[in-house]
């Protein structure tokens, strides 16, 4: 549940208009550019080949630091392997004192963010200077990284330019070319002064000992070159083998994290050396090399677990972040911890900055998938903070989210309240489809759309009323699960499905054992009642009879595929959901693969758009068929709107939960449906179904109808 604290958060966020406009423009321009800077790179290749570096790395990591340690220290570099946050700042405090370090220059280190160093060193007298010009930013206001990358994105340069000016004691102008001259000034004498340069690694290589640094400003540079000791901070899951693995990262991280082929400046730094230090006498001095390695529990807890261990394949691109919608809206100093932010950010903050934050935050995600699609590291970011869930809900158990979710589970129950809602609904439904305001603590469900009323009477008692007028020759019998949507909302819908299919030549049986399909419980991380809820539908439907098993809803049909995953494998429970999930389908892809596809329709004009729904696309990899089903239909002109496959702010109970972050996402959406002149919205999913329309209906959008493609086809080939 949404503590109170992060509602603020979240509001506050919403409320600052420069933090929506630098982020909303920069979210919104980042995947064309992204797509531009990968022309002619197999990007699906690049991030495999990542992921089996990483992957090697991390499977050999003590190998990695023995080896690293060794050839790093071959070449007059010292490492020390620190096993804690505490360890690594012993050292470097002793270090400082022991070199007499006063003034400290310090380029972008996520992991000197993690043991405090700035804090620690500060503390004790030093003078600690952050100079990329996102961090000395940040630094000025006092603030932590909103983005993992650019650090500073939710400033724009006003903010900066008065930043600059208290910092300054002198006027400076709102213009970007003058405030990097600024920042230039005040840190070139911090650079001609500083006793020690510390940087943080992109990557480094163990069969050498050198460190990578990937950056777009020289500070960088001058941190690793112009202090006599040089000091590297990394965790343990920045290693590779060798320099030929490190090559698929460095064209990945880039592209990925500024949309760029290259950045600036590629540094790498071997062991200590000799410099120059005064050229006409030509005398060399030995700048002097220091790595510390973070080999902490947190990490180590990564590494133990088979499937959170994938975190350590993060290149640390950041572009999961620029295609989150949640991100987008609130940014990384809600959406993260001080250190980590966004999806991934949730899962490393858990692990190494705070787990009591990432249970929190981890509820921010609208599980949509977008940042797999685009991950370096080819991360199943979704699918692990669901694990994260589950983790939590074991762990710290929620009552009122258990209470609930027992009651969904208990079928008689659950639908016996559905029934009795549908009469209670009655005052506020007032005669219309749509109920636009609830009072209390059902608020939420109103914030921004209507809300649809409950049917009077639901799909399992109209099924056997509804005749089916099969086709020619009967091909075979499908089994209907319709999820809660279908059975208590949207009946005619149901009723769509089975006429299109008798169409195609199938009969539609509805087993009445069937219940939710456990996709809520699942996302809350309630796996218990999710695999009670399977084992219900697995007895209840029967695969066994059927020729296949269709469902209208993309969550239950990814819910229904994945039921194996509750049983230990090769059991008989195990061995029906197996025939379960593969005789199940989306409608989409299974009235096409049956031969739906026909060019016909009544030929009256409905200018039509489409609006992906997250699972459908993302999980279930539906994008192609309903475009051809709705194009074949006469009549029918099909336009795309923008971003048709982002999100509609629906996820299942987020909508509920955090209707402040649901509600602007569905704005956008409607914002682009109504671009494209559209009078039908035609989507695939009965949860999209009822955001989208509920959002039209608010906003008194009724000449504009939303429709499932069942409907659609049903209505335009003349079945109902
Ligand atoms: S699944 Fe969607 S909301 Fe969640 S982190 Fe990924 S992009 Fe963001
Ligand atoms: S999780 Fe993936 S996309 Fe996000 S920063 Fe890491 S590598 Fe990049």
């Amino acid at each position: 549940m949404a503590s109170n604290e992060l509602k603020q958060e979240i509001r506050a966020a919403l409320d600052n208009s420069t933090l929506a406009r630098t982020l909303g423009n920069f979210c919104k321009t980042y995947p064309a550019k992204r797509e531009n800077a990968y022309a002619g790179i197999d990007f699906e290749a690049t991030r495999d080949q990542i992921r089996e570096v990483k992957s090697y790395a991390a499977d050999h990591v003590d190998e990695m630091i023995e080896e690293f340690t060794e050839n790093c220290q071959k070449r007059g570099g010292v490492v020390f392997h620190a096993h804690s946050a505490d360890e690594a700042m012993e050292w470097i405090r002793n270090l400082v004192k022991e070199k007499g370090v006063k003034s400290i220059v310090k380029s972008k280190s996520m992991a000197s963010e993690e043991i405090h160093f700035n804090k620690i060193l500060s503390d004790d007298g030093v003078l600690v200077q952050e100079t990329d010009l996102g961090e000395f930013i940040i630094a000025l206001e006092g603030n932590t990284p909103v983005h993992m990358v650019m650090p500073a994105l939710h400033l724009n340069k006003e903010q900066v330019a008065d930043l600059f000016t208290d910092y300054t004691k002198v006027k400076n102008e709102p213009i970007i070319s003058e405030e990097v001259k600024t920042a230039r000034r005040v840190m070139r004498d911090r650079f001609t002064h500083a006793d020690m340069g510390v940087s943080g690694a992109n990557v480094a290589v163990a069969e050498t000992g050198t460190v990578f640094t990937m950056t777009n400003e020289g500070n960088g540079r001058m941190v690793g070159t112009l202090p006599k000791i040089h000091l590297y901070i990394f965790g343990i899951e920045k290693f590779v083998k060798s320099f030929k693995d490190a090559a698929p990262i460095f064209k990945a991280l880039p592209r990925n994290g500024t949309a760029q082929r290259i950045t600036s400046y590629i540094s790498m730094y071997t062991g200590a050396c000799d410099v120059v230090s005064d050229k006409d006498a030509d005398t060399k001095e030995k700048k002097e090399f220091y790595a510390v390695i973070l080999d902490d529990p947190g990490r180590r807890a990564i590494l133990e677990d088979k499937e959170f261990r994938q975190i350590f394949d993060c290149i640390r691109c950041g572009a999961c972040l620029d295609v989150c919608p949640a991100f987008a809206l609130v940014g990384g100093h809600v959406y993260g911890s001080k250190v980590y932010t966004g999806g991934i950010g949730t899962l490393l903050s858990h692990f190494l900055v705070s787990e009591e934050r990432a249970e929190q935050i981890q509820n921010v995600c609208l599980q949509c998938g977008r940042c797999k699609e685009v991950c370096g590291g080819h991360i199943p970011i979704t699918d692990l903070i669901m694990r994260l869930r589950e983790k939590s809900q074991a762990e710290h158990p929620n009552a009122v989210k258990k209470f609930a979710l027992d009651a969904v589970t208990d079928r008689k129950l659950f639908h016996s309240m559905l029934r009795i809602a549908s009469v209670a609904q009655a005052p506020f439904a007032k005669d219309k489809p749509m109920i636009r305001h609830l009072p209390m603590f059902l608020s939420g469900l109103t914030e921004g759309r209507s809300f649809p009323n409950i049917a009077k009477v639901p799909f399992r008692d109209l099924f056997p009323l509804i005749p089916q007028r099969i086709e020619g020759e009967q091909k075979g019998t499908i089994a209907l699960f319709a999820g809660c949507l279908l059975d208590f909302v949207y009946t005619d819908l149901a009723r769509d499905v089975i006429v299109d299919l008798n169409s195609i030549g199938y009969r539609v049986d509805f087993p009445m054992g069937q219940a939710c399909c456990g996709s809520p419980a699942h996302s809350m991380g309630d796996i218990e009642n999710a695999a009670k809820e399977a084992e219900i539908n697995i007895e209840g439907m029967e695969a066994e009879k059927y020729d296949y098993i269709v469902s209208a809803c993309p969550s239950c049909t990814h819910q229904l595929k994945s039921y194996p995953n509750y049983f230990e494998e090769g059991s008989e429970m195990w061995k029906r959901a197996k025939v379960l999930a593969d005789k199940t389908f989306d409608f989409c892809k299974l009235f096409y693969d049956l031969g739906g596809l026909k060019e016909t329709g009544d030929g009256k004009e409905m200018k039509v758009t489409y609006h992906d729904s997250c699972h459908l696309c993302r999980s279930l990899r539906v994008t192609e068929e309903q475009r051809a089903l709705l194009k074949a239909t006469k009549g029918v002109e099909l336009v795309e709107m923008e971003d048709h496959d982002n999100c509609c702010g629906f996820g299942g109970s987020y909508s509920v939960l955090y209707p402040e972050i649901s509600a602007p996402i569905l704005a956008k959406k409607i914002e682009n449906i109504r671009n494209t002149g559209a009078d039908v919205v035609a989507l695939d999913c009965p949860g999209c179904l009822m955001q989208i329309r509920g959002g039209l209906d608010a906003r008194g959008l009724d000449n504009i109808k939303v429709k499932h493609t069942a409907e659609i086809l049903a209505e335009k080939r003349g079945l109902i």
